[in-house]
């Protein structure tokens, strides 16, 4: 196995680490809102597979070779450096969204509207931080197929994800998440 694809891995394990821990403890939470539909499981079944499986699959077998391309090494360590930003922000996120984070569109009965730390910067650092990953990836894994199956998924899941997403936080948090869309962009800050 080559450094970067290394570095990929490693990378997938931080962000498990990172989010053990949130994971066990929002299995005792109470939901009051539950918004998961067939498209958005399916899509993010293509995620999961477009972002573990396939990279697994290239790393540990030789079964996606025909599609190997050579990028020169200072791309591969471009495709670091964005990860490692990738981490932090992913890492921040979950730090400042602790409870109120979930894997699909839910609400708690005690949701809180976080605005402060990385989400007073932008209003989807998680997705900041995929954004980020999926652009390392072709960096990183020199495959046509495991570079940038992750891309081609993420860039649908996140216009349907973020519009379905703003939406229940207007319906649950009305004037104050629009003040809080007004002043704070989605992924990049206003200036
Ligand atoms: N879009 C955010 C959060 C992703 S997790 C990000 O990219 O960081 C998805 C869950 O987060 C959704 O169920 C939604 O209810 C919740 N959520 C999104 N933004 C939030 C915020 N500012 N405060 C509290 N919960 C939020």
């Amino acid at each position: 196995m080559d450094i970067f694809t290394a570095i990929f891995l490693l990378a997938l394990i931080v962000e498990m680490v990172i989010r053990a821990p949130l994971n066990k403890k929002r299995k005792q939470e109470k939901m009051s809102e539950r918004r998961v539909t067939n498209q958005e499981m399916t899509i993010l079944g293509l995620l999961s597979l477009g972002g573990f499986f396939i990279p697994l699959i290239y790393a540990a077998t030789n079964w996606l070779d025909f599609a190997n391309y050579n990028l020169p090494d200072w791309a591969g360590w471009f495709g670091a450096v964005l990860i490692a930003g990738a981490l932090y922000i992913f890492w921040r996120a979950h730090a400042d969204l602790g409870l109120n984070w979930s894997p699909t569109l839910e609400i708690r009965e005690k949701h809180e509207l976080i605005t402060r730390g990385i989400y007073g910067m932008i209003r989807h650092p998680m997705y900041a931080s995929q954004w980020l990953l999926a652009i390392a990836q072709p960096l990183l894994l020199q495959n046509w197929i495991a570079g940038f199956l992750n891309l081609l998924v993420f860039i649908p899941f996140y216009i349907f994800r973020v519009k379905a997403e703003e939406q229940l936080m207007l319906e649950r948090f009305s004037d104050q998440y629009r003040t809080y869309m007004q002043k704070v962009g989605a992924v990049f800050p206003k200036f």
